[in-house]
């Protein structure tokens, strides 16, 4: 059976009209489906019931399953999805105290990228995620919330590249910013990458206006080298001008993200490098202290070493911001869910 999700646009309307549908019986399913979170076609009461028979019988609505489910203390719970092929993946849902309800989704089982403190790469890359996979992650959380509730922000920082896989991730971010989709704004999505120029710029020329965070984690090329290891072969100036082009087509800062691992890329010498790489940018920094992760040597930079970089960075007058990860007790770092699922057996 065709998952529903991963039909373009253009075949869901000759899907309709080959069967001398209106229009709007597809308006009415994708707005069950993406704004009424309906989870079958069974429960889409206002269309004939031989369509829905008839939709059931074709299309599978959501294709994955419910792996695990964790709930935080603090309101973030984490999905572990199964896919149709047995892979899984995880996305987050992050409440905060402003009324932001924030999902965080994945664009790639594992990843090829290999950053040294992180637990998606530790396993490599299996396969990118389709569209219907990317937009399921949304619709799943969204479930999780309560009915007069709506999402807001969507972080497109899971497992995986995200830029490595931009076929699949534009068309689910279309089905999300669409007025008759989820109807959120461009300018509230974020796409986190390592930085990968020639995709940078294919963003840029969309003039989509979605926020791309670079993720720097050094101030120079032979220290990126070793946290970043894909980033080797590219280089920090090449990635800090393929920003500037995104900021100069787009309008829109760049932030960039800098994970904090006590005694590695803390020293007072590292944020006076960092500043002077900024200098002049419009830029913003997501200083985010290492979340332990269990097989990792990596450590928390101690509360006043966290504190001092962050000084000099503002000091040299770059906007900086700390970053806590949330939900530390469901294992919401990136990819620590699926990790844990492997090495202590599903549920
Ligand atoms: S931090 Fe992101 S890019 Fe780096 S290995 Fe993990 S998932 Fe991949």
């Amino acid at each position: 059976m065709t998952g529903f999700l991963e039909q373009t646009p253009g075949q869901l309307q000759t899907w309709f009209a080959d069967r001398g549908l209106p229009e709007y019986r597809l308006r009415q399913v994708r707005q069950w489906l993406l704004q009424r979170r309906a989870e079958s076609f069974e429960q889409m009461t206002d269309l004939p019931k031989p369509l829905r028979s008839q939709l059931a019988e074709e299309f599978s609505l959501l294709t994955s399953r419910i792996a695990a489910h964790r709930k935080s203390e603090d309101g973030t719970e984490k999905l572990l999805l199964e896919l149709a092929d047995g892979q899984r993946i995880e996305c987050v849902l992050l409440r905060d105290d402003k009324q932001h309800r924030t999902v965080c989704i994945s664009t790639q089982v594992g990843c090829a990228m290999g950053c040294v403190f992180c637990a998606s790469g530790l396993d490599g890359l299996v396969r990118n995620l389709t569209r219907g996979e990317i937009l399921e992650q949304v619709l799943r959380l969204q479930q999780l919330l309560d009915p007069e509730q709506r999402l807001s922000h969507v972080v497109v920082m899971g497992m995986g590249e995200p830029l490595a896989n931009l076929d699949a991730l534009l068309p689910a971010l279309d089905a999300i910013t669409d007025a008759d989709g989820l109807g959120i704004s461009a300018r509230r999505i974020t796409i986190s990458t390592v930085g990968l120029p020639a995709a940078i710029r294919r963003l840029a020329e969309l003039n989509c206006h979605y926020h791309l965070a670079i993720s720097l984690h050094a101030p120079d090329d032979r220290l990126r080298s070793q946290l970043v290891p894909s980033g080797s072969k590219v280089g920090i100036a090449t990635i800090l001008a393929a920003a500037d082009d995104y900021f100069t087509a787009t309008g829109r800062r760049v932030t960039f993200e800098y994970v904090l691992l006590a005694g590695l890329n803390d020293r007072p010498e590292h944020a006076r490098r960092l500043a002077e790489l900024l200098r002049g940018r419009p830029a913003l920094v997501n200083v985010i202290p290492f979340n332990p992760v269990p097989d990792l040597p990596y450590r928390t930079p101690a509360a006043a070493v966290t504190g001092q970089f962050v000084e000099i960075l503002e000091q040299a007058g770059v906007n900086v911001k700390i970053r806590y990860r949330k939900g530390e007790r469901i294992d919401a770092a990136c990819g620590q869910l699926r990790r844990s699922e492997v090495t202590q057996g599903s549920p």
